[in-house]
C-alpha cells in the first residue's frame, strides 16, 4: 500500500507536518525510532538520574527497552549532546520558550544593524511571510505570556536596572526585556498556589503547576488529559491532533503512528527525468524485522544529528558536500549569580524571562534542579576556574576567571540546593560554517548503520560570533550584579548542543544549500525536510523550535499545493488550538 505521506521522527517539526497534512485528509504515516510514552505518570518520575542519565534514562537517545543499549553519537570534542528519541523527541525536554526569529536573519532586511547578521546564509524569503505561520503555531499550541515567580522577578529587576526597554511585541525590534511567550499553560485554579500533590490534581489544578522540571517532560497537572498537560511538547500538542484529526477537523484523517520504528533508508526511483523520493525501509526496533512503506512525498525530521545521517546513509545525492553542513548551536554559555536570599530557582517554568540583543543574540534566566545545576558548574572550555594551566579562562564583570567550579567551592554554591542561584543561559547568534557540520562516524556502526558525528570548532569560531557570545557574557554579569548577586560565576561552556540547527539548511544560493525556499531538496523530488536542520542559520539567537514549527507549517501547505492539488489555508481559517476539549486523545 502506497502513502500519501511519510514522516520520518516525532520531535519538535516532524508532527507538526502530520497534523496539518492529516488533517486535510491526507494519509500519512509517522515513524519514530524512540519510545511513545503513553502513560507519563507511570513511565516517568522527577527523578533526576532516572530522567537524564545519557545511558539508562527515560529520556536518553536509544530504544525504549531501557536494558538495551543507549546509541552512541559521536562528538570528537569536549561537549554534551543533549536529544531525546521517543514521541515528543527533544521537546520532551524543552522549556516552551516560543520566541520569533530576529528580522535580520531573513531575506531583503534593510535595518541599520544588517552587517551584524550572517546575511550570506540569511532566510530565502521575508520575515513578513513567516509571520501568518508563526501566528497559526502560536494559536495551536497555544503560545502564552509565561506564568512567573521569584527568579523572574529577581532576572527582570536586574534588566530593567541595566537601562533596557520592556519589550510589548511579538516582534523583536531592539534591545529589550520581557516575559518569555512560552508554550505552557498558565496556571489556573490550585496549581502554582500550593505544593500539596492532593491538590494539584486536574480540574481543580490547571496549566503548569510549577513542579520546576519542565526538563523532564510534562506530565502537569495530575489526572489532566494528555492535551491539557502544562508544556505543549509536540506528545502533548501536535501529536494528540494527529492522532484525532477526524474529531476536529471537518476533512481530517487520524495519523498511523509506529513508534519504536527506526528509519534506515530513504528509497528514490527515476520519474519524469528526475530522482524521485518513493518510500523508506525502516527497522523494528523491538524485534529487528524490516519493513518496506512507499509513498508520495516522504518528510525527514529526525532532527539535526539524524538527518543528515540518515541521508548519508541512504547515499542520496549531495553534489555541493553541503549536506550535515553549517551546523549552528548559539555557542551556548553559563553565568550564574549567587545571592543572599531566595531566588526560586526551583520552582516555575524553568525559563520564563529573558533580554535580546539583536545582532548579538539572546539571554534568558534558567533554573534547573540540582544535578543539573551541578553538570552546569562542571562543562566548561577554560578547566578548572583558576587551576592548571588550563585555568586561564576569559576574565570580565565577573568573579576572577572563567571556568569549571569544583570542590569546597562547588560545595559552597550548593549549599542551599539551587535557590540561592540565578542562572543566565547567553544565546549567541553564530554565523553559519561549512567545518561545523554533522558527518558520518568511522566508529563502529550500529544496528542502524554508520552513527552521527558532531563536528563543532569551538575555539575558532568566526570573529562575530566570538565578538557576541562575549558582549552576551558581560551584559548578563552586569544584569546579575544589578539584580543584587554577591558573587559571579563565568563557565565558558564548552558546546553544549541543545538548540542544534541548520545542518540541512534552506538557502537562496544552490552553491551553499541542500534545501530550495519550500524545504524540498535540491536533488531529489518530492523529498522535504521540517526540523531544524532546516533553518538556514541559527535565526539570530532566538531559541529555535517555534521557528521550526511555523516554517514545518508553511511546509506541509506547499507539499499539499504541489503534490496534492490542495489550496493554501494559513490565510482562510481559524487554527483549532490543541487544547480543544475534541482532542482527548491518550497516546
Ligand atoms: C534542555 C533543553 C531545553 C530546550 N528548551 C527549548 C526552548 O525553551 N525553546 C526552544 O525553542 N527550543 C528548546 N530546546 C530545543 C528543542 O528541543 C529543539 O529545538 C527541538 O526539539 C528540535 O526539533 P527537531 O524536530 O529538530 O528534533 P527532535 O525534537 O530531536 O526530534 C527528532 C525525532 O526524530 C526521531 N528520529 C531521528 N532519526 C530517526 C529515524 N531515522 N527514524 C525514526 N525516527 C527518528 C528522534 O527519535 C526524535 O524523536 C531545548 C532543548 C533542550 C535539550
Amino acid at each position: 500500500m502506497s502513502r500519501d505521506v511519510i514522516v520520518v521522527g516525532a520531535g519538535g517539526g516532524g508532527p507538526v507536518v502530520a497534523k496539518e497534512l492529516a488533517s486535510r485528509g491526507l494519509d500519512v504515516l509517522l515513524l519514530e525510532g524512540g519510545a511513545r510514552h503513553g502513560d507519563p505518570r507511570r513511565e516517568w518520575t522527577h527523578l533526576e538520574n532516572d530522567a537524564n542519565n545519557p545511558l539508562t534514562g527515560f529520556l536518553r537517545a536509544g530504544p525504549s527497552d531501557r536494558d538495551a543499549p543507549a546509541w552512541l553519537r559521536e562528538t570528537p570534542q569536549n561537549s554534551y549532546l543533549l536529544q531525546a528519541t521517543g514521541v515528543g523527541g527533544t521537546t520532551l525536554h524543552y522549556y516552551g520558550n516560543s520566541p520569533r526569529a530576529f528580522r535580520g536573519v531573513f531575506a531583503g532586511y534593510t535595518g541599520a544593524d544588517r552587517a551584524m547578521y550572517d546575511t550570506a546564509h540569511a532566510f530565502p524569503f521575508r520575515y513578513e511571510e513567516l509571520v501568518p505561520y508563526y501566528a497559526w503555531v502560536e494559536a495551536t499550541l497555544p503560545v502564552q505570556t509565561a506564568a512567573m515567580g521569584v527568579k523572574e522577578t529577581v532576572f527582570l529587576g536586574g534588566a530593567e536596572r541595566l537601562g533596557l526597554p520592556v519589550q510589548t511585541t511579538k516582534d523583536t525590534l531592539t534591545a529589550s526585556f520581557r516575559p518569555q511567550e512560552n508554550a505552557i499553560l498558565q496556571p489556573g485554579g490550585t496549581a502554582g498556589r500550593t505544593g500539596d500533590p492532593a491538590r494539584l490534581r486536574h480540574p481543580q489544578a490547571t496549566g503548569c503547576t510549577f513542579c520546576g522540571y519542565c526538563l523532564q517532560g510534562c506530565m502537569e497537572p495530575a489526572g489532566a488529559p494528555r492535551n491539557q498537560a502544562a508544556k505543549r511538547s509536540t506528545d502533548n500538542s501536535y501529536v494528540p491532533m494527529a492522532l484525532t484529526a477526524p474529531a476536529w477537523s471537518r476533512h481530517g484523517r487520524a495519523v498511523t503512528l509506529l513508534a519504536d520504528a527506526y528509519v534506515t533508508r530513504v528509497h528514490t526511483a527515476r520519474r519524469s527525468g528526475r530522482t524521485t523520493a518513493t518510500g523508506v525501509t525502516w527497522r523494528s526496533v523491538t524485534t529487528g524485522e524490516t519493513h518496506r512503506e512507499d509513498a508520495k512525498v516522504v518528510v525527514l525530521a529526525g532532527g539535526t544529528t539524524e538527518t543528515p545521517r540518515l541521508w548519508l546513509n541512504s547515499g542520496l545525492p549531495n553534489p555541493n558536500g553541503w549536506v550535515g553542513r553549517g551546523l549552528t548551536d548559539h555557542h551556548l554559555d553559563f553565568v550564574t549569580g549567587v545571592f543572599d536570599d531566595d531566588t526560586g530557582s526551583s520552582r516555575g517554568p524553568s525559563s520564563a524571562a529573558r533580554c535580546d540583543f539583536p545582532g548579538y543574540g539572546s539571554l534568558e534566566n534558567v533554573g534547573v534542579p540540582p544535578a543539573m545545576q551541578a553538570f552546569s558548574f562542571a562543562l566548561s572550555d577554560s578547566g578548572i576556574r583558576g587551576r592548571y594551566r588550563n585555568g586561564r579562562g576569559p576574565t570580565g564583570p565577573w568573579d576572577g576567571r572563567a571556568g569549571r567550579v569544583v570542590g569546597p567551592e562547588l560545595k559552597e554554591l550548593l549549599a542551599h540546593g539551587v535557590d540561592r542561584l540565578l542562572n543566565v543561559l547567553i544565546l549567541t547568534g553564530d554565523d553559519v560554517e561549512p567545518d561545523n557540520r554533522v558527518t558520518l562516524s568511522a566508529l563502529p556502526t550500529d544496528e542502524h548503520g554508520q552513527i552521527p558525528k558532531a563536528v563543532l570548532r569551538h575555539r575558532s569560531r568566526s570573529r562575530r560570533t566570538a565578538d557576541s557570545r562575549e558582549y552576551l557574557a558581560r551584559r548578563a554579569a552586569e544584569l546579575l550584579r544589578k539584580a543584587g548577586a554577591r558573587r559571579v560565576h563565568r563557565m565558558d561552556w564548552a558546546p553544549l548542543l541543545l538548540h542544534i540547527h541548520s545542518s540541512m539548511r534552506m538557502g537562496a544560493s544552490a552553491a551553499n544549500s541542500v534545501l530550495d525556499a519550500d524545504a524540498q531538496s535540491r536533488w531529489v523530488s518530492a523529498l522535504y525536510v521540517a526540523d531544524n536542520s532546516a533553518l538556514p542559520n541559527a535565526l539570530g539567537g532566538p531559541n529555535p523550535t517555534l521557528t521550526t514549527q511555523a516554517l514545518a507549517t508553511r511546509t506541509a501547505e506547499k507539499i499539499f499545493t504541489t503534490h496534492f492539488s490542495g489550496t493554501p489555508w494559513i490565510t482562510d481559517e481559524p487554527p483549532v488550538p490543541s487544547t480543544d476539549p475534541r482532542i482527548s486523545a491518550v497516546l
